[in-house]
């Protein structure tokens, strides 16, 4: 974990907000956060000292997980199964349109990994009904509660095309959420970074 003494004004670091990675420019060093300016975007963020990375981060291994799980497209079905029998308070909400898409809906892993996105749901394409959840690879081999939160977030997506303030009440009622959103987010970012340093 990046410590306050470890920055300087001006440095670039990452850091993962709703599993997408962000780089910017540290502007400000706080007592708990460090102010970033993201320019690509103009955005200014406040962001905890647990969300940050530098490139030192990844001279280290990378994260490695002792309860990461390798799913198979079945066993991510399995998965989507018992997400909806632990939240059903969540999944009674739905319309009838959107229980019968939930019920129907199919499960894959994306082809390639993707760091940018934890995954996505297609409703439909070129005219036809899709109803299909892509995973990204990128979290296989990562604990079963980050697929998991993954996977609640895609099919929530089937009620709530957007990222509304609904959707995102709904999707905190996930156990953990932060902590889980956290780990998620922090792959995701990693990821980018591997990537963009061609490590892999
Ligand atoms: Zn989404």
């Amino acid at each position: 974990m990046i410590e306050k003494n470890d920055l300087t004004i001006g440095e670039r670091v990452f850091f993962p907000i709703r599993g997408k990675g962000v780089n910017g420019t540290v502007v400000r060093i706080n007592k708990k956060t460090v102010t970033v300016f993201d320019k690509l975007n103009s955005r200014v963020y406040r962001v905890p000292y647990s969300l940050l990375f530098k490139d030192i981060t990844f001279s280290r291994p990378p994260l490695i997980f002792d309860n990461s799980v390798l799913l198979t497209e079945e066993e991510l079905s399995d998965l989507a199964d018992e997400l909806k029998k632990e939240y059903q308070q969540v999944f009674k909400t739905f319309n009838s349109e959107q229980t019968r898409l939930l019920e129907s809906v199919k499960i894959k892993w994306s082809k390639r990994p993707t760091y940018r996105k934890g995954g996505y749901y297609l409703k439909s394409a070129k005219g036809q009904l899709k109803n299909e959840i892509t995973i990204s690879s990128t979290f296989k081999n990562t604990p079963k509660e980050v697929i998991k939160l993954v996977l609640f977030h895609e099919l929530l997506h089937i009620k709530h095309f957007n990222h509304s303030k609904e959707f995102r009440s709904l999707e905190q009622s996930f156990t953990n959420f932060e902590k889980v959103d956290e780990i998620m987010g922090k792959i995701l970012v990693e990821y980018r970074i591997r990537r963009m340093k061609n490590l892999i």
